[in-house]
């Protein structure tokens, strides 16, 4: 048997951000055993799928992955493969579709303290035949994120807090990630602090709701007073704010924070008071329209993205009609757009009015010609104007130009030096795409 040493390990990470912080957390905490990266599955000795339930077809995909990676016959025997995130949380309650592939071990989302003991006994026995070994899934482990030597990357998450108290009628996560936990904010200040010496310099707060952040004492608005403290670190931003918990003295705040971004990712879901109703979002149209209105006023330029599923249980045509209507008059920057997924053990996957999967697919098409329009017209009015622009390297579809975000958010790619990346810079908006922005640097820039 292979020492620790010569152990590999790699990492698939599919879903959301949060996701993507506890694989970097994952990554660290392996690095840290003594396991080297492996560049590619085939060549590992240990691979982890991090996984997405909130939409049937990303726990679908899931398994896809577990089952492809559980017929890879390589190293001596077979790689121990392990399912990890919202995906194995519900296998471990017995939710889910688990029966293509056999991972050797399901970690779910609250296992991760116990998981290196856990594989280090798996690759001694390499029982991946066996059937799975379920970890204990308890909502207490501590999520420290292991310091390594490594330089950071220039944009990075820092996750807050875990988990969710709400109890929106279609959603997974809270049996999935268990109730809200905040985390201390000496942490999370210390974790930004080691971020911004080793290079970061735009951050992005995590939690499922950002807004009802707690820790002895602390809210949300001290740990963003926290962040505007933090020398060097440019940009901040957080997501997902509730809609329902967001307040005017937040808003307030990031209109004068210098390094707050004007960037906020408030979830709307529908656009219409029966469905938020149904959806147990616990806001209304009106309170939403009317958070818009100061986030405006208090926040000059500010971009508001956000969050909408079609199809909801119960959704009628006027209901969708009223959606769209709203969805227009806000004028999102942005929006990740959803149809409506049952999801086994939440309410409204029992309820009556399922919407027929056309209907859902016709009104994702009419939200998205929507949105596209709004977004469009947003990107010819930065036409003319200069922003400022986070260089983050070669444009991945012109490498001869650099890309890099503003921010609020929109990706932009222009002609420069390659020593500007990880620098701010002004760039004027000479034409603008539906995702990409393009313009020139002024002819008085410095560099
Ligand atoms: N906590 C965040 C919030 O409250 O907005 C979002 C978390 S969820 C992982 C991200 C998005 O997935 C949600 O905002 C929602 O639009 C979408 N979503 C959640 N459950 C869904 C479901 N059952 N079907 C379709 N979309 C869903
Ligand atoms: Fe899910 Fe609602 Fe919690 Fe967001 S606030 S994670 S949508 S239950």
């Amino acid at each position: 048997m292979s020492d620790r040493a010569s152990r590999t390990f790699f990492i698939e990470t599919l879903g959301c951000q949060m996701n993507v912080y506890d694989s970097e957390l994952l990554r660290r905490r392996f690095l840290q055993e003594g396991y080297r990266a492996a560049a590619a599955p085939e060549q590992a000795d240990v691979i982890l799928v991090n996984s997405c339930s909130v939409r049937r077809k990303a726990e679908a995909r899931a398994w896809a992955r577990i089952s492809l990676y559980t017929s890879i016959k390589g190293r001596p025997g077979s790689p121990l493969v392990v399912l990890c995130g919202c995906v194995a949380s519900r296998a471990t309650q017995g939710l889910g579709e688990g029966s293509r592939g056999r991972p050797a071990l399901v970690a779910g989302c609250g296992s991760y303290d116990s998981l290196l003991a856990a594989v280090e006994a798996g690759l001694s026995t390499r029982e991946n035949g066996g059937g799975p070994v379920l970890l204990d899934d308890s909502p207490s482990g501590s999520y420290r994120m292991p310091v390594t030597d490594e330089p950071s990357p220039l944009r990075a998450f820092i996750s807050i807090s875990r988990g969710c108290d709400s109890h929106c009628t279609y959603c997974v996560v809270p049996s999935a990630r268990g109730p809200h936990r905040s985390r201390s904010l000496d942490d999370i200040t210390e974790e930004a602090h080691r971020l911004v010496e080793g290079g970061t310099r735009d951050v992005t707060l995590l939690g499922q709701n950002v807004n009802v952040y707690q820790d002895r004492g602390a809210n949300f608005l001290d740990v963003l007073a926290a962040m505007e403290k933090v020398p060097g670190l440019w940009r901040v931003r957080f997501t997902s704010s509730h809609p329902r918990d967001m307040t005017v003295e937040v808003l307030r705040f990031i209109g004068r924070a210098e390094n707050v971004c004007e960037h906020l990712h408030l979830p709307l879901q529908a656009g219409c008071d029966a469905t938020l109703r149904a959806m147990h979002r616990g806001y209304t149209v009106e309170r939403y329209r009317e958070l818009v209105e100061t986030a405006r006023a208090e926040i000059p330029g500010v971009a508001i993205s956000t969050d909408l599923m079609v199809g909801f249980p119960g959704e009628t045509d006027e209901n969708f009609e009223e959606s769209l209507r709203f969805v227009s008059e806000i004028g999102f920057a942005a929006a990740f757009t959803f149809i409506y997924s049952a999801r086994p053990g939440t309410p409204a996957s029992g309820l009556p009015d399922q919407v027929p999967e056309d209907i859902k697919r016709e009104r994702l098409e009419r939200l998205l010609q929507e949105q596209n329009a709004v977004t469009d017209a947003l990107g010819k009015r930065m036409v003319g104007h200069e922003v400022e622009v986070l260089v983050e390297g070669r444009d991945r579809k012109d490498p001869r130009k650099l890309s890099g975000r503003t921010r609020t958010n929109r990706l932009v790619s222009f002609e420069g030096d390659p020593q500007l990346v990880g620098s701010l810079v002004k760039v004027r908006i000479e034409s603008a795409g539906r995702w990409t922005a393009f313009g020139r640097r002024p002819a008085d820039s410095a560099t």
